[in-house]
């Protein structure tokens, strides 16, 4: 039996007070941060780490992806814009315009000059994979784009604070603690959003989850690779390349089919690998062994890669991803449960409040069922663990957070519940800010009744 001890109450100060309390920094908390302070809102923003930027800065997850439906861009709006922002700096690539597109991506020629980017549609089945719109982008590009919009929009930031638990009085949230250097602080909140990515604020307030997990991933990149001299070597000598890649592949125990990719940065590759089944997020045994074991990993494959691999004879490690690649932990069963078959169908919603790829999100999907004032947006919304592993990237994460930013103020301008906010005026307000709603469905929707 587990050995318990138990605390003395305390009095903890109540260090900010805001109309809209944001817990996590990634990708969904910057898009509901700067939407709801861009609608008018005092906004906090507690993020655990020094920076913010969640998975896309600190867990070093570089390709922007899922957010088009054929040639129709359907994730725009906030996270669009961070696209612009750290292109103008160089820091972001993305493929040829969209004209171009639709007679050359799915050309030898598209493939040979976008793949290695990452930049293809992984969904389908047809080989070479179409390239379609996606960005890769430079972490540090990621981080600074989005302190300048959190800035200008003149959200409160508060790093270093580490949610601990909610402030619930009766079913209504109205605050959050957080563990900090200072010691335990209080900030409350009209409505909180909860961006954590593992639901640590909904779980702490009793909603009704599941706990699920998939791959961990410690995250790398590595400098001085020669990525022509790489790339020459696949295209022209693809026998002798399979071998190497085969290998290389065998020693990493698990990845997708490219097990590195290039960044930004010239000379410098990421690699989103190895993949670690049967690892929980949530503990603290497993996320040491997969930071033990995926190191161990990606040594050997650069001695090997070193040794064996054309362009990548003088590669070495500029960094291991400081936030450990995880995926999925905890998930929402909120007013609706988001179920792959969902996601495959492209169902439509009268609810829905955003996309991704070509599916459609309800807003009943960012509801915990017990709790009020609380709105859940990113990689643990309520969705089945099957659904959440194919809507789970960041432009749609971002999507969801910039809905969920717009509901609050739509509701605390009512003067009402985040539960019974007008989704026709958060649609409104989300095409107003240049996102996509997804109200319209396209032309390969089905339909559900809203009454599900
Ligand atoms: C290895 C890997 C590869 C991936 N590849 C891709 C890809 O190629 N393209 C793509 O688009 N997506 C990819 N994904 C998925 C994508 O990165 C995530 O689903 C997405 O980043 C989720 O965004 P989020 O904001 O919901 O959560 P996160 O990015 O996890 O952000 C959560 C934030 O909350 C903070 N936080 C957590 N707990 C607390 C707490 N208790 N107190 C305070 N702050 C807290 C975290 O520090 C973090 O800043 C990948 C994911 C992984 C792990």
């Amino acid at each position: 039996m587990t050995q318990t001890i138990h605390q003395p109450a305390r009095h903890i100060d109540v260090v900010d007070r805001s109309d809209v309390v944001v817990v996590g920094g990634g990708p969904a908390g910057i898009s509901a941060a700067v939407s709801a302070a861009r609608n008018g809102a005092s906004v906090t923003l507690l993020e655990r780490y020094p920076y913010i930027g969640g998975l896309a800065a600190g867990g070093m997850v570089l390709v922007l992806d899922d957010m088009i439906n054929e040639l129709e861009v359907t994730v725009r709006g906030i996270c669009m814009e961070m696209i612009e922002r750290m292109k103008v700096w160089g820091l972001c690539v993305t493929p040829t315009d969209r004209d171009r597109l639709i007679e050359f991506r799915e050309t030898p020629e598209a493939w040979q000059r976008w793949a290695r980017w990452g930049l293809f549609d992984f969904h389908t089945q047809s080989m070479p994979h179409p390239i379609c719109f996606s960005a890769a982008f430079d972490p540090d590009g990621f981080k600074r784009a989005a302190y300048d919009i959190l800035g200008l929009a003149g959200v409160k930031l508060r790093t270093h604070s580490w949610f601990s638990s909610a402030i619930v009085e009766g079913k209504t949230i109205k605050g959050v603690i957080c563990q900090t250097k200072a010691g335990m602080e209080a900030i409350l909140g009209d409505v909180v959003i909860d961006t954590t990515g593992d639901l640590d604020v909904a779980a702490s307030a009793g909603a009704s989850h599941v706990e699920s997990n998939f791959i961990l991933t410690t995250v790398s990149r590595w400098g001085g690779v020669d990525t022509e001299a790489a790339e020459r070597f696949e295209r022209e000598d693809p026998e002798a390349f399979k071998l190497v890649d085969h290998e290389a592949k065998r020693l990493i125990g698990g990845c997708w089919s490219f097990w590195w990719l290039k960044t930004p940065l010239p000379g410098v590759v990421w690699l989103n690998c190895p993949h670690m089944p049967k690892l929980s997020g949530l503990k603290v045994e497993d996320l040491t062994q997969a930071e033990l074991e995926g190191r161990a990993r990606i040594a050997r494959l650069l001695d090997f890669a070193r040794e064996k691999m054309p362009g990548f004879e003088k590669a070495y490690v500029v960094d291991f991803a400081p936030q450990t690649g995880v995926r999925q932990t905890r998930l929402l069963e909120g007013d609706y449960v988001v179920t792959k078959d969902d996601v495959m169908t492209r169902r439509h919603f009268a609810d829905t409040v955003c996309r991704g790829r070509d599916y459609y999100t309800p807003y009943r999907a960012m509801l915990p069922k017990e709790i009020d004032q609380l709105i859940v947006a990113g990689r643990h919304y309520s969705a089945t663990p099957q659904a959440q592993k194919s809507s789970r990237e960041i432009p749609p994460c971002m999507a969801m957070g910039e809905a969920a930013g717009v509901a609050a103020v739509v509701a605390l301008n009512a003067g009402t519940t985040v539960r019974r906010a007008d989704i026709k005026a958060i649609q409104k307000q989300m095409r107003a800010q240049g996102a996509d709603p997804g109200d319209v469905p396209s032309e390969n929707a089905t339909y559900l009744e809203a009454a599900e």
